[in-house]
């Protein structure tokens, strides 16, 4: 059985408030919201970084965008626009080893990069 807490979410073990599910990727609510909008969109698959991305993934990957167009589309901030962010590792501040695409937005952004 798998320890990784974002594999738990997406098999139902840990609840969490999901938002999309299909066969390929869940959507949840982030448990320590930064922006009015926070979601995590993760794939079914246990991928730990997106450097761990191979070539057969394009297509998940691609997918994920999509599910992001249609959170964006529910939630009323397609017009206003969003952020999506991958954090990779160590120096990229990531913490949890479950490859997720946070989805931000519903007010003003502080510049980034
Ligand atoms: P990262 O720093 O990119 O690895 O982001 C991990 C994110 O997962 C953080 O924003 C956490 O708030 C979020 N998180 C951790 N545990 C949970 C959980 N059980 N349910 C929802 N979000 C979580
Ligand atoms: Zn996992």
């Amino acid at each position: 059985m798998s320890e990784c807490i974002f594999c738990k979410i997406a098999n139902g073990e840990i609840k969490s408030e999901i938002l999309y599910k299909d066969e390929q990727v869940v959507a949840f609510k982030d448990i320590s919201p930064r922006a009015a909008i926070h979601f995590l969109i993760i794939p079914v698959k246990h991928i730990p970084t997106v450097y761990d991305l191979e070539e057969e993934d394009n297509e998940l990957v691609g997918h994920i965008f999509q599910v992001a167009k249609k959170l964006a589309d529910e939630y009323n901030i397609a017009e206003s626009g969003y952020r999506l962010v991958v954090n990779c590792k160590e120096d990229g501040g990531q913490e949890v080893f479950h490859l997720h695409f946070h989805l931000l937005g519903g007010e003003k952004l502080g510049a980034f990069c």
